[in-house]
């Protein structure tokens, strides 16, 4: 329909996905070596500079702009009761936008912003949080003023390699995955996709052995190194040596605030839900790969869960730290490599 074409994105009314849960409780866990701090820009680094003249500068590993961090990996302006020095000093507008925002993000669609979490947050994975509303989120997700700025702007909806479809048909076809994912179904029968699809020009095994030779001694590589060895132990039946356990402090933390225990077919379903609902996977691939490529960290996740449940973890700390990894790993330009290289059609 020619009036659809000309549909434009918008980011108002701003829209939480139904059942999303969040509120940031202070686990600190975002204000750590996630695996760098930042990036910001170049305006930001001279706002932090004032503030502390060693604050934040260009970083090779990084090949950006990043906040530096102290000798246990939190951001220099983290203080010992883990609240953020320039937050309670000067306000959260004083503070880098990655900051202000995180773990929030806003997509811009034909019907309005979509408000979207990440997951590698504790805060966001655990515990009894309250509902997100529009109107508790809208600064984070605002620029100074009180103009909210997408990540991205999605109008149309890949479904594969060979069709694509207006958002108006893809809204009642998410409605109905996000409302299996909500039940007691599993969730590779939702996402109805093989796991581990085969890769152009390199196997899983190449890749388990690639991330854990990245460990770097950040929490980060440690992440990576847990992935890779699910990797290698789910495609060849090896016996896994996980790596120390990355965050644990912060999961304490939450742990301790939660006395409820949650599910970790909650915690998944919940990851899963906000993955899809983010559209971020619309802007480079298509939803068959999207599922694919979701049922895999899925796969590692879960036994990741199931080996941190081993050592005695519960079930819902033990998924938020399995999302954690995965979400952390797949963010990563080592996993965006994998996506480019899976076969699905
Ligand atoms: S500037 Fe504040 S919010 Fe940002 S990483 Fe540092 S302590 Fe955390």
């Amino acid at each position: 329909m020619a009036g659809n074409k000309k549909k434009k994105t918008k980011v108002r009314p701003l829209l939480p996905r139904p059942g999303a849960r969040y509120t940031c409780f202070g686990d600190g866990l975002c204000c750590t070596d996630i695996h760098g701090i930042g990036p910001l820009t170049k305006k930001e680094v001279a706002q932090m500079r004032r503030i502390d003249r060693k604050s934040a500068g260009w970083n090779d590993d990084h090949d950006d702009y990043m906040l530096n961090t102290a000798a246990d990996g939190g951001c220099v302006f983290l203080m010992s009761d883990l609240r953020c020095s320039v937050h309670a000093q000067l306000g959260p507008e004083a503070k880098p936008d990655g900051c202000r925002r995180f773990p929030l993000g806003l997509v811009a669609t034909p019907v309005g912003g979509r408000i979207t979490t990440e997951h590698r947050c504790p805060c966001r994975t655990m515990g009894d949080r309250p509902e997100i509303r529009p109107e508790d989120v809208e600064s984070s997700i605002s620029d100074g003023g009180s103009r909210p700025i997408a990540d991205r702007r999605i109008k149309r909806i890949p479904l594969s390699a060979k069709k694509e479809i207006k958002f108006s048909e893809w809204e009642p076809i998410e409605a109905e995955y996000l409302n299996r994912l909500r039940g007691r179904e599993s969730l590779l029968a939702i996402l109805d996709a093989e796991p581990f699809p085969a890769l152009r020009g390199s196997s899983w095994q190449g890749q388990a052995e690639e991330f854990i030779g990245a460990r770097d001694g950040s929490q980060f590589g440690v992440a990576m190194a847990w992935v890779g060895d699910t990797i290698g132990a789910l495609q060849n039946g090896r016996s896994p040596r996980p790596p120390g356990r990355p965050w644990a402090t912060a999961f304490d933390r939450a742990q301790a605030r939660s006395p409820k225990a949650g599910t970790s077919r909650e915690v998944f379903g919940d990851w899963i839900a906000d993955e899809v609902w983010s559209l971020k996977w619309a802007e480079d691939y298509s939803f068959a790969l999207a599922r694919a490529e979701l049922a895999t960290r899925l796969k590692i996740a879960e036994d990741i869960c199931t080996r941190l449940r081993g050592s005695g973890a519960r079930a819902d700390r033990a998924a938020a730290e399995a999302v954690m990894m995965v979400e952390v790993v797949g963010e990563s330009d080592f996993w965006t490599e994998v996506k480019d290289r899976m076969r699905v059609s």
